[in-house]
């Protein structure tokens, strides 16, 4: 049973806000309407925001900003 934010959610779409940078590329969002958290992923879609993305992106993020600061990050996509 969807909650009436969800179902406009669901039907209108998110109003999502960057709740955090991780790389140039991959961005945490938060819907400010129905509070629901969503990322890019490395395979360029916006995926529900788990536990799992959470941790990934912690990773990719710590990675990220050692490559930048050696300025090696050559792979843009
Ligand atoms: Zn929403």
């Amino acid at each position: 049973m969807l909650s009436p934010t969800k179902w406009i959610c669901s039907f209108f779409g998110h109003r999502l806000i960057v709740s955090k940078d991780v790389t140039n590329h991959i961005k945490e969002y938060r819907c400010t309407r129905c509070d629901e958290e969503l990322t890019d992923t490395a395979h360029g879609f916006l995926a529900k925001l788990t536990p799992k993305f959470k941790e990934t992106n912690d990773f990719v993020a710590k990675i990220h900003r050692r490559r930048c600061s050696r300025k090696v990050f050559s792979k843009a996509s």
